[in-house]
């Protein structure tokens, strides 16, 4: 894998921290993630320019990489802790994975898309991380390694997954982004008791879509 990071990455990503730091995030371990992080590795090689901007940009397979603010609101919403497992649905790239690795979660990450999984792991493993990519559908979950400490969705939910909600500790918290006619609703919803919910409602945002099955 020939990827390069340089300073003059480093300094772009440092305006990006500065930025998402301006937009009101202020835990520093997720601007220390994010500072450390190369995420033009992420990304195709032709688009370095555009890695440090706080957009999400295509990844092929028609789906994207998170906008860097969206990754540290959702990481900021799910209170990592050194140690949490934590499991995403939809590694996309593998960046959001890495930022909770980073963090010290213990991460388990679900795909559906076969060439897409395949490319985070490989990246994942290149950057030195032990994140455990698995190819399947999310809306199963993965019950191997279940329960839960903490769940994160990275795609625009239908509703929430039931077998997700299961896989989930008691007081632990799943953050989702809930579709609600097309704007996606952010959700923090704790587990109370073995069947007692509470949720708590953020901002909109965009995701591309969570679809059942696997490619
Ligand atoms: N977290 C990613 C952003 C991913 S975009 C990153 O940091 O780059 C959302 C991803 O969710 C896409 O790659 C899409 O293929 C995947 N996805 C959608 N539905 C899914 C499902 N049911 N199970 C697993 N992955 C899913």
């Amino acid at each position: 894998m020939n990827k390069i990071d340089t300073y003059r990455h480093k300094g772009m990503r440092q305006k990006l921290v500065d930025q998402i730091r301006g937009k009101g995030i202020e835990d520093e371990r997720i601007l220390k993630a994010i500072g450390k992080i190369p995420r033009h590795f992420f990304m195709d090689e032709a688009f370095v320019e555009k890695a440090y901007e706080d957009k999400a940009f295509p990844i092929g397979k028609g789906q994207t990489i998170s906008q860097p603010y969206t990754v540290a609101f959702q990481t900021h919403l799910l209170r990592v802790g050194y140690g949490d497992k934590i499991l995403e649905i939809g590694t996309g790239s593998g960046y959001q994975a890495c930022v909770l690795a980073e963090m010290g979660a213990n991460v388990y990450t679900i795909e559906r898309h076969r060439s897409l999984s395949a490319s985070a792991k490989k990246l994942l493993v290149h950057l030195g991380y032990k994140v455990r990519c698995i190819y399947g559908d999310g809306f199963l979950g993965y019950p191997p390694f279940a329960p839960y400490d903490k769940i994160l969705i990275t795609a625009a939910a239908p509703e929430i997954p039931k077998a997700l909600l299961e896989q989930l500790k008691v007081g632990g918290c799943m953050v989702v982004p809930k579709d609600e006619n097309g704007k996606q609703r952010m959700l923090r919803i704790t587990k109370t008791n073995v069947n007692d919910y509470t949720t708590e409602p953020f901002d909109y945002f965009q995701f591309v879509p969570m679809l059942k099955g696997k490619e």
